[in-house]
């Protein structure tokens, strides 16, 4: 199928608005992930609306694995033997205005809690490319979204409540267990059944979008820094194709009527005259507001609007986090492989993260640049591509994002990413007989 047809039919898909009640998740009588590339290894799936049921159910089983909103594109949530959902567990448990924390049920989504945070006059720093996933599940992945000074979404967390293999209740926070707790944040699901999480929130604040067209990367390679810095949050769309960046988008706070001024071009882009998706072939129905319309937060940092399909649907996903200070040589390795990765890939983005101090975060101890992948659901050429730019990233020991899919070996792994044997203590500790591990840890996190 060529470029086009293969986008106009993609185009039909994409703008079907959906609405997916909680269980309609399987393709036949299959339980699979949302982009449907991956069918679980088990249709046993228990769902939980307490914390005492999570108790039973860890207690009963010797083998269990938490499923979030399944937006992961890889094997990290999946089980040969039983499936626990916490999606009934979705209520807002206390927002403590005093603190500026919210404290929240582990099955929420962020879809459902920056409306409800909004309308009490709060907001969250930062939030990813779609509101559609759970807060538990993304910050177990470490799921980020852009902005220099904005850590990934578990930089928020400061409490965690979690149910231990053995099915003890574990509370941790960030100012009095330090080190176990920075272990744990990002924990793969393999530390015990998060519950509850306490977030760090801040006073309300509205934003304004702006797309710029066709940058050049001359422009990229002589002012990355400054692109990046331009704005709150910026992100770059490219198809490597033209020695271009497609598209900016640029999210700015709207502060004391302060804001990014938007003129005509931008380092030699052009500027937007009309809403766009990141796929300019499809529809931007499906995306957040663009144009410089102001507009809560919530509605302008994620990419697509909650109630729409996210990014295209049909597709795959692959993502690298590069140390900040090799980002335009990594963004040049990556252009280099155009002619190769052109005919499978539909659009790749390009991010900022800032340092944080989780063990298993891939910006830990170090700002990222992050280059990502949505590919056609093509997984043999996709994972050929994978070996090719994983060997052009190794140099600037480039770390995948633990949701999408990766090659990287677990050898490579354990190099890379120097917490590695205290969360392996860590997780032991609270899981010694490896309740909650499965093929996707037991290969990439304890070697076996
Ligand atoms: C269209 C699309 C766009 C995306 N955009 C971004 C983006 O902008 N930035 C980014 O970084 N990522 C992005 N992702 C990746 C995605 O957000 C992450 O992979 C995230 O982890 C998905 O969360 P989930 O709840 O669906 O997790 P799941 O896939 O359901 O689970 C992920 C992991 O979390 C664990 N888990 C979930 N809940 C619990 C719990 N209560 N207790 C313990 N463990 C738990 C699971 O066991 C598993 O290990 C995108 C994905 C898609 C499909």
């Amino acid at each position: 199928m060529n470029k086009r047809t293969f986008l106009k039919l993609l185009a039909m898909l994409v703008s079907n608005r959906v609405v997916s009640p909680m269980f309609a998740w399987a393709t036949g009588d299959r339980l699979t992930n949302w982009a449907g590339n991956l069918v679980y290894g088990t249709d046993r799936l228990y769902s939980a609306d307490s914390l005492q049921q999570v108790r039973n159910y860890v207690k009963k089983e010797s083998s269990l694995k938490v499923l979030g909103t399944r937006h992961c594109f890889n094997n990290i949530a999946d089980s040969r033997y039983n499936l626990l959902s916490l999606k009934p567990m979705d209520e807002v448990v206390e927002l403590d205005t005093h603190a500026a924390t919210v404290t929240v049920g582990a099955g929420i989504t962020y879809g459902q809690l920056s409306p409800y945070l909004h309308s009490k006059g709060f907001a969250l720093h930062n939030l990813a490319s779609l509101p559609h996933i759970s807060v538990a599940g993304a910050c177990s992945t470490a799921t980020h979204g852009s902005g220099e000074k904005n850590g990934n979404l578990a930089t928020a967390v400061s409490g965690l409540e979690f149910v231990t293999a053995a099915g003890d209740l574990v509370k941790l926070s960030r100012q009095q267990d330090r080190e176990t707790f920075q272990g744990a944040v990002v924990g793969l699901g393999a530390v015990g059944v998060i519950t509850k999480l306490t977030l760090d929130i801040q006073p309300t604040f509205m934003m304004q979008q702006y797309v710029y067209e066709n940058l050049p990367l001359d422009e990229v390679k002589g002012h990355f820094d400054a692109i990046e810095s331009s704005a709150y949050s910026v992100s770059l769309f490219t198809d490597w194709q033209k020695q271009r960046m497609n598209e900016v988008w640029i999210k700015s706070r709207v502060e004391n009527r302060r804001s990014f001024a938007a003129g005509p071009t931008f380092f030699g882009a052009k500027l937007a005259t009309k809403n766009l998706h990141p796929i300019a072939e499809l529809s931007p129905e499906n995306c957040t507001e663009q144009m410089g319309v102001p507009g809560p937060w919530f509605e302008r940092l994620p990419h697509f609007r909650m109630g729409f399909t996210p990014s295209a649907g049909k597709e795959l996903q692959s993502e690298y986090f590069v140390p900040r200070q090799h980002a335009v040589e990594a963004i040049l390795a990556v252009e280099r492989l155009r002619d190769l990765i052109g005919p499978t890939l539909m659009i790749s983005e390009i991010r900022t993260v800032a340092a944080d101090n989780l063990w298993l975060s891939p910006c830990y101890k170090q700002p990222c640049v992050t280059i990502h992948f949505t590919w056609k659901q093509d997984w043999p050429a996709v994972s050929k591509l994978l070996r090719v730019i994983e060997k052009e990233l190794a140099p600037f020991n480039a770390r995948p994002h633990w949701g999408k899919l990766f090659n990287t070996s677990p050898v490579a792994l354990k190099s890379i990413y120097e917490k590695l044997p205290d969360f392996i203590e860590l997780s032991t500790k609270y899981d010694p007989h490896r309740k909650f591990r499965n093929e996707f840890l037991n290969k990439n996190i304890f070697g076996r």
